[in-house]
């Protein structure tokens, strides 16, 4: 049976990507070797990583004076590398999910951390507003996708310092003003590669203004100098993310996958709005995420709530259940999901429904 594969990371990687990647494991550009066995100073996976940097570049539209880098050590590592090499005395961080808290947890072994606003006490079940970001802070910290919770910031604030953003759950999935940011990162196993590589983007301006010492592998400096190939980078994901990246561009570009993605959402979050026994778990409908929709069952169906996974299961649907913070369902929609495995969810949904 064809599987519908909603789960939140590592998730879905579009048919060219995989079909690619498994063709290049048997050869790799040519050379008769698997790409899990060449150089990563061969002139061939060179050839990768300044096609992979040129493209996060052209889908992005990143200004000049940035640099692109494919690092090892996840998203969370980033939420100590942030830090180490921005914040000279304070930061302001905007607390909207785990992802956030945990980024603040780690800034605040660098300096002052100033939490402008934060949604923890309603388990993060909105996007704070009307919050007044310090202008002597170094930068803006904020996670614009809240994988766990579903809620989104799909813009780039608009506060008197300089951004710097977690993307790792919708990146490539709206345009961005790079030019407000100091630093954006995404960790790859959301939205372009399987996991092991992440990718930054930094102002190489914003770079060398913090008086501590920084660790080689932990200074953005390094990886700058360096095209990212100070040490081995994780080879066979950056070839994965050259796949994805290519087919967006072939697919039209962020602008194109953000339509897509705007549609897949409105067709599940409608189902559930018109829906009696399912309901929606972000409290503004602004802040809901379209990257990935959480929902429940209404209370007096609460008791439902395995039985509608093990239904969806005999469609084929994989990967729906809630993080065990939210409960109920999380259906994660990410770039390379079918319009398909949407129609089949909600067709799922309108079964089990009329049936109770
Ligand atoms: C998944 C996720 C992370 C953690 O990523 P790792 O690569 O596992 O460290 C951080 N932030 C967001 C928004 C995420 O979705």
């Amino acid at each position: 049976m064809k599987k519908h594969n909603f789960y939140a990371g590592p998730s879905i990687l579009s048919e060219y990507t995989i079909k690619n990647t498994a063709a290049a494991i048997l050869d790799f550009a040519g050379t008769g070797l698997s790409v899990l066995e060449v150089s990563h100073r061969s002139k061939e996976f060179q050839a990768v990583m300044d096609e992979a940097t040129a493209l996060v570049k052209e889908l992005l539209d990143v200004p000049e004076g940035y640099s692109v880098l494919f690092l090892g050590g996840g998203a969370s590592l980033q939420f100590c590398m942030v830090p180490f090499n921005l914040l000279a005395r304070k930061a302001a961080y905007l607390e909207t999910g785990t992802w956030a808290s945990n980024a603040i947890k780690e800034a605040r072994l660098f300096g002052e951390v100033d939490v402008v606003a934060s949604s923890k006490d309603a388990n993060f079940t909105f996007i704070p507003k009307g919050y007044t970001v310090p202008e002597d802070a170094d930068y803006f910290h904020f996670t614009t996708n809240n994988t766990i919770y579903g809620t989104e910031m799909r813009y780039d604030p608009d506060v008197n310092v300089r951004l710097v953003a977690d993307m790792s759950s919708d990146i490539f999935s709206r345009p961005v003003d790079v030019s407000k940011y100091d630093l954006i990162y995404a960790g790859a196993q959301k939205n372009l590669a399987p996991a092991g590589v992440t990718i930054v983007i930094v102002r190489d301006e914003a770079l060398g203004r913090v008086d501590r010492p920084i660790p080689t592998m932990l200074d953005y400096r390094t990886h700058v100098k360096k095209g990212s190939m100070f040490n081995t980078p994780p080879v066979l994901p950056i070839y994965s993310a050259l796949q994805t990246l290519r087919y967006y561009k072939e697919l039209g570009g962020v602008k194109e996958l953000e339509k897509m993605d705007l549609a897949k959402a409105a067709k599940l979050y409608d189902a559930i709005d018109s829906s009696r026994i399912f309901e929606g778990t972000v409290t503004d409908p602004a802040d809901r995420s379209i990257m990935n929709v959480c929902f429940v069952m209404a209370p007096e169906y609460k008791e439902l709530e395995k039985d509608f996974i093990d239904f969806a299961t005999t469609k084929g649907i994989v990967g729906i259940k809630g993080h065990r913070s939210v409960g109920g369902f999380r259906a994660s929609l990410y770039n390379a999901l079918p319009m398909e495995s949407v129609d089949v969810l909600v067709e799922a949904m309108k079964e089990f429904e009329a049936k109770h």
